[in-house]
């Protein structure tokens, strides 16, 4: 199985790309994992799944415990599949901070699926899934429609506040995209530039040309644009510099040991110097600590999303949250320092 794996991550060029494919291998014996040719290839895709789980691009010998596994992925699979239409989704907003002013200058919409027996499953479980499903799309959709409609009640309310988006792979590459977001806009009558999407700078930069060319379509319709999780992806800074995004967010794994790990100051401090040198906002994602907050104020970075001002929250309570800070800025003018 070693041998098989080697041979299939070599890389091969394919119209002048090259491409690298991994492979996730399940064993099953015939004999000691069944008696039946239907049970071993059953319990082989057992242990194939379980290879899957394990991160992929590996191999996996069948254990009984693996059925187990199994029928839960299954169960989990069914109930994605039904989770549109029994309406178990919901968007949680969390707060995305101005660090010089101190006010709330937008929110990110971040999904939570409410299961009827499992109860909150996390976005990083299902969201794959998902992907893997087909069903990312319209999920995506219900995102990005229910995103607008927030933003639309808010500013009839007079809340102002632009809201995030994320956009996954599997959206980002359906040629129909910006045609379907159109639509989405005209139907809910959203405002654009009121809207940010999201796309990491994995996906960005694994269709850079692609990229360049939809994010052109989208930033002529009025969106703002930022590239999210950077610094886990390669990017080519030639094409950061092609691509008219508004934003770069900092991931949190160089945002955690700010305080404490000189490497990753030294990388997150290096991104926002990178960022502000080609015009870019910087915001940095999971900032815990006022310890983190000082870093990142000294080196100017721009905006602050974390649970140090607030987690996620329900669209009820983060309306509250942002008039009562707001309420309290007028009366006090005080930033946290
Ligand atoms: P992300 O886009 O990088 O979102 C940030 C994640 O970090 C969120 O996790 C958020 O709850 C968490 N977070 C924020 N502040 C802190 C902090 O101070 N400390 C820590 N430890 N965590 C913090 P969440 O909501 O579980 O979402 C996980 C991922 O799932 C997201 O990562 C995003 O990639 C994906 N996701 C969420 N909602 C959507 C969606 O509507 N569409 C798509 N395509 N993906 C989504
Ligand atoms: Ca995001
Ligand atoms: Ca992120
Ligand atoms: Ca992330």
């Amino acid at each position: 199985a070693q041998r098989i794996l080697k041979a299939l991550s070599e890389p091969y060029v394919v119209q002048d790309r090259t491409v690298v494919i991994t492979a996730s291998i399940g064993i099953a014996l015939l004999g000691s994992d069944g008696q039946d040719v239907n049970t071993v290839l059953r319990n082989a895709d057992a242990a194939m799944h379980a290879a899957q789980d394990k991160g992929r691009n590996t191999y996996q010998f069948y254990a009984q415990s693996m059925n187990v596994a199994l029928a839960e992925r299954l169960s989990l699979e069914s109930d994605l599949r039904k989770a549109l239409e029994r309406d178990e989704f919901l968007l949680y907003y969390q707060p995305q901070v101005d660090i010089r002013r101190w006010d709330v200058v937008g929110v990110e919409a971040l999904i939570r699926w409410r299961h009827p027996e499992r109860g909150m499953v996390s976005p990083a479980s299902f969201i794959p899934l998902a992907e893997e499903l087909g069903l990312i799309s319209a999920i995506g959709d219900w995102v990005l429609r229910t995103a607008c409609r927030q933003q639309v009640a808010w500013r009839a309310t007079g809340l102002d506040v632009s809201i995030a988006v994320n956009l996954s792979a599997v959206q980002f590459q359906q040629p129909s995209l910006t045609a379907h977001i159109a639509e989405v806009l005209q139907e809910t009558g959203a405002d654009p530039h009121k809207l940010e999407l999201e796309l990491t700078e994995s996906t960005a930069m694994q269709h850079a040309e692609n990229a360049v060319t939809i994010f052109h379509q989208l930033k002529a319709m009025g969106f703002r644009l930022s590239i999210d999780d950077f610094g886990t992806g390669y990017s080519s800074l030639a094409y950061l510099k092609r691509f008219p995004i508004d934003t770069v967010k900092i991931d949190r794994a160089f945002v955690k040991d700010l305080a404490s790990e000189s490497e990753h100051a030294a990388i997150a401090i290096a991104i926002i110097a990178m960022a502000h040198g080609l015009k870019l906002r910087v915001l940095a994602e999971g900032v815990e600590t006022q310890a983190q907050l000082d870093i990142l104020r000294e080196h100017r970075c721009d905006t602050i999303q974390g649970y140090f001002f607030s987690q996620p929250l329900p669209a009820e309570l983060i309306e509250q949250l942002i008039v009562n800070h707001r309420r309290r800025q007028r009366s006090s003018g005080s930033s946290p320092d």
